[in-house]
């Protein structure tokens, strides 16, 4: 196994050419070229102007697949784009608003996996620590020979940062990807490296993202950060930012079950930017994980934090508490004064045991199915019972999609139920974003950001698009957006050896 190694380049703007430049000499530097069915994997989980430093830019995919095409031997047999961006919103609609569709002018042969749209496969797990036996990845990751990691460098609520592992929340469509994506995310995301290893990494760290990961603070950090293996280059991309790796659950989960090193001397190091010049660019880079007290200080939004059903975890990183934080920065985007909208509401998540300070005629919204609490609220004793099924009792093969309209059916049919009531739960395990803020736009009254007129005719568009494709392979026979085993003696090898 080639020894782990991170090039740090400075690249302060989005110049196609240069960004070409660079990460064809990081290939040629790792002695990379790509083959076969050839993979690149972004980060759209949300793009277009309203989200602008949420994605891997147009730009910088552009100049990877020029430098892929640089190095490219004759041997790629198939060349595509694959990601699930975030739930709710069809992958099209997301490629459309980056921009990532104008690349097939470039790249006439260039093919984009909508990895909602397509053949889900069962990878078969065994390994003591795992969440659970299988997971499910659509075909094109499970049958990539040269896999790309191309994320954006952003911090994250749930999971501290997003670099090169948490990027693959998207290489599962929403059913899947929902299920443990709660307490247990981080053992999540160390079990999706199963799955497949990357033979490259490009991180868009050009504009950072701090602070959160939908909609994230512009950072100007004006680097592009390769690599060749993805707990080193996690580790190093922590050091940039003042984080110490051991702390980050899931590289600390990858690194002990022997995907990759994590300590700087064992790390092959190159570049144009040494590490500590690469740390005084991010000096003051504004990390995740806070919690939801804090988060909501100030606001009228009060939260509660409880502990959800874990003997590890005292909080829920990973789930509810994070989303709410996430909805309402979406919201603030589509409405800056929606924090003044929204009435005095207390949201609780987990089991709590402190008093809950609400006044007569104040909601409070128990978020989660594992939501509990038995005392008095405005002067009435209230019970609320979990509802939490553990995770041993949820079947991968089982589980539903849900679409937004779905979505607001459901949460606009809960609200109106339980309008004159004071007290309402929300079920769910996790209670999604989407979900969330379609809560606090019924709650303040707010504009439904799904309906916004700048956005719903696009995302009409592609729903709609995205339903006729179902239904025309469908009726042409094709296993689509099916679960079903894979032809394992193909797959499991390439999906579980290569890039280690
Ligand atoms: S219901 Fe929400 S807070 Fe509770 S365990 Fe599930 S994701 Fe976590």
């Amino acid at each position: 196994m080639a020894r782990a190694s991170v090039i740090i380049r400075a690249c302060e703007t989005y110049d196609v050419p240069r960004i070409r430049t660079i990460v064809r000499e990081a290939l040629q530097h790792l002695g990379l070229r790509p083959r076969g069915r050839t993979l690149v994997k972004p980060n759209l989980v949300a793009s277009g102007p309203l989200f602008p430093h949420a994605y891997t830019r147009p730009e910088f995919m552009q100049g990877v697949l020029h430098a892929l095409a640089d190095v490219n031997d004759g041997e790629v047999t198939r060349l595509g784009i694959g990601e699930r961006c975030g739930i709710t919103v069809p992958t099209r609609y997301a490629f459309k608003n980056a921009g990532y569709y104008d690349l097939k002018k470039t790249f006439p042969s260039l093919l984009f996996h909508h990895f909602d749209e397509e053949t889900q496969v069962e990878i078969p797990l065994s390994h003591p620590d795992r969440l659970r036996d299988t997971l499910f990845t659509p075909r094109p990751v499970a049958e990539a020979d040269f896999f790309v990691n191309c994320p954006k460098f952003k911090a994250h609520p749930w999971t501290t940062v997003t670099f090169s592992m948490k990027n693959y929340i998207g290489i599962q469509d929403d059913r899947h990807r929902l299920i443990d994506h709660d307490h247990q995310l981080n053992a999540k995301v160390a079990d999706l490296q199963y799955i497949v290893q990357p033979q490259f990494i490009a991180i868009d760290a050009i504009t950072a993202g701090e602070g959160r990961m939908l909609t994230p603070i512009p950072f100007d950090l004006g680097l592009v950060i390769m690599g060749n293996n993805q707990v080193a280059f996690d580790a190093v991309c922590c050091h940039i930012i003042g984080q110490d790796p051991l702390e980050v659950e899931h590289i600390r989960l990858a690194h002990e079950r022997g995907f990759g090193p994590i300590r700087l001397d064992d790390i092959d190091i190159s570049g144009d930017v040494d590490l500590e010049a690469a740390q005084v660019r991010a000096e003051g880079f504004r990390k995740g994980l806070i919690r939801v007290e804090d988060y909501f200080a100030g606001t009228n939004i009060r939260a509660y934090g409880g502990r959800p059903p874990s003997e590890t975890h005292d909080y829920c990183w990973g789930g509810c508490p994070g989303a709410l934080e996430e909805a309402i920065e979406v919201l603030r985007v589509f409405d800056t004064t929606c924090d003044d909208k929204i009435p005095p509401v207390h949201i609780v998540f987990g089991e709590v045991d402190r008093p809950i300070d609400a006044k007569p005629g104040e909601k409070v919204v128990f978020m989660g199915d594992c939501a509990t609490y038995d005392g008095d609220i405005a002067g009435q004793s209230v019970q609320i019972r979990s509802r939490y099924v553990d995770r041993s009792a949820k079947n991968p093969t089982e589980a539903r999609h849900e679409d937004i309209f779905r979505k607001m059916l459901k949460v606009g049919a809960n609200m109106w139920w339980n309008r004159n009531k004071d007290v309402l739960v929300v079920k769910g395990c996790p209670v999604s974003v989407a979900e969330q803020v379609l809560t606090l736009v019924n709650l303040g009254g707010l504009k439904n950001p799904y309906l916004d007129p700048r956005l719903s005719v696009d995302f009409v568009n592609c729903y709609l698009s995205s339903q006729t494709k179902t239904a025309i392979r469908r009726m042409a026979g094709e296993r689509y957006n099916t679960v079903g085993p894979f032809d394992r003696g193909e797959a499991r090898p390439k999906a579980l050896t290569s890039g280690r």
